[in-house]
């Protein structure tokens, strides 16, 4: 067996789990980071990873086999996704929901032309939740579908705390509601607001001189983000928001209710909790970078989403194992 040959496109979180997932997959090497900043000035987890910059990619072509690209869905990916695709069979997670077809119908009008192979908003959500959204549908169509996020950390809330008057750092929890799980769970098919749905918890670092009421205020009254929830605020000191907040859990639930006659309830549940959601994130494209490698093998072209992606095209095992193993 060849091993597939992996390229990090964009070293943050996201680049650092690819590293770590990278090395847990028997049939895959990572040949190294590509990034856009000094290669010296980027410290890899592991000492052994060579990083290179950007424009090494080239010369580089005939070694790598699927680029992993890690960059930001505001404004990288957008742009990087595109542009490499030209040339190399790539991933992405991108995860703007709203703008997926934009970038789906941009990627795959390059992928096409070049006759490369682009997967693209692998991930979890969208990603696997996803996938789970078309199961509960495609299976029980006469029911409603309730995505749970959380506990998680939110980096968009997360962003805009930091940006009010008066706080020097801070952190942001979705918390999904147990009340309104239980009833899902008990097939009760309510209608959910998004308040009903999810409650948020601030961590808030004040900077010195600042009025903690006025920056309550300023948080739970901030329309889209945070006054449409139940919103708590904590102040904390910088060194416990240090010790305390750090890691970046995530997940959340996907849960279909629905009926098959009057009735009869059929509930289908998908739970996801994640330690880190970097690291949960990059095994999930990992896994996504080998179907690549088998689709562009197979000559299928253009850009596909995991929709498109037959489950065992996942797996390292052959379909052979996987019929005697795992159906
Ligand atoms: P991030 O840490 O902000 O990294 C984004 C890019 O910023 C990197 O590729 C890197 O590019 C640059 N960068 C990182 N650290 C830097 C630093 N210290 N100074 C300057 N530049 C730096 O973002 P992330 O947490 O890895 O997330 C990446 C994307 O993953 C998100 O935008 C989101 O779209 C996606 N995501 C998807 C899912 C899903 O379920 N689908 C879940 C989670 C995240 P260079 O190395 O080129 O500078």
């Amino acid at each position: 067996m060849t091993a597939i040959r992996i390229g990090i496109v964009g070293y943050g979180n996201l680049g650092r789990g690819v590293e770590i997932a990278v090395s847990l997959q028997e049939d895959m090497e990572l040949v190294g980071v590509f990034t856009r900043r000094d290669p010296a000035a980027v410290d890899t987890v592991h000492e052994r990873t060579p990083v290179h910059p950007m424009d090494a990619l080239e010369s580089m072509r005939g070694e790598l086999d699927v680029l992993v690209l890690c960059g930001g869905s505001k404004t990288d990916l957008p742009e990087q996704t595109p542009v490499l695709a030209e040339r190399f069979t790539v991933v992405d997670s991108f995860d703007t929901h709203a703008r997926i077809p934009e970038h789906f119908a941009k990627v795959d009008a390059v992928a096409r032309g070049a006759g490369t192979t682009a997967i693209i908003s692998t991930g979890w959500d969208p990603g696997l939740f996803s996938i789970n959204r078309v199961y509960g549908e495609s299976i029980l169509p006469a029911g409603s579908t309730y995505t749970f996020w959380g506990r998680g950390l939110s980096q968009g809330h997360s962003d805009a705390l930091r940006r009010i008057d008066g706080v020097a750092a801070a952190v942001q929890y979705t918390i999904p509601s147990q009340e309104a799980i239980d009833r899902v769970r008990a097939g009760e098919r309510p209608e959910l607001t998004n308040r009903d749905k999810h409650t948020r918890e601030c961590f808030v670092v004040l900077q010195d001189g600042a009025d903690a009421e006025a920056v309550r205020q300023a948080i739970v009254t901030m329309p889209h983000y945070f006054e449409p929830f139940e919103t708590s605020v904590t102040f904390l000191s910088a060194e416990e928001l240090a010790q305390d907040h750090q890691s970046m859990p995530h997940g959340g639930f996907v849960i279909r209710s629905a009926e098959s006659s009057p009735g009869t309830t059929q509930t289908i549940e998908y739970h996801l909790q994640e330690d880190s959601n970097p690291e949960f994130t990059a095994s999930v494209v990992v896994a996504y970078a080998r179907a690549a490698a088998r689709m562009a093998a197979a000559g299928q072209h253009g850009a596909w989403t995991p929709f498109d992606v037959a489950p065992g095209l996942l797996s390292p095992k052959s379909p052979e194992q996987l019929r005697a193993e795992l159906l």
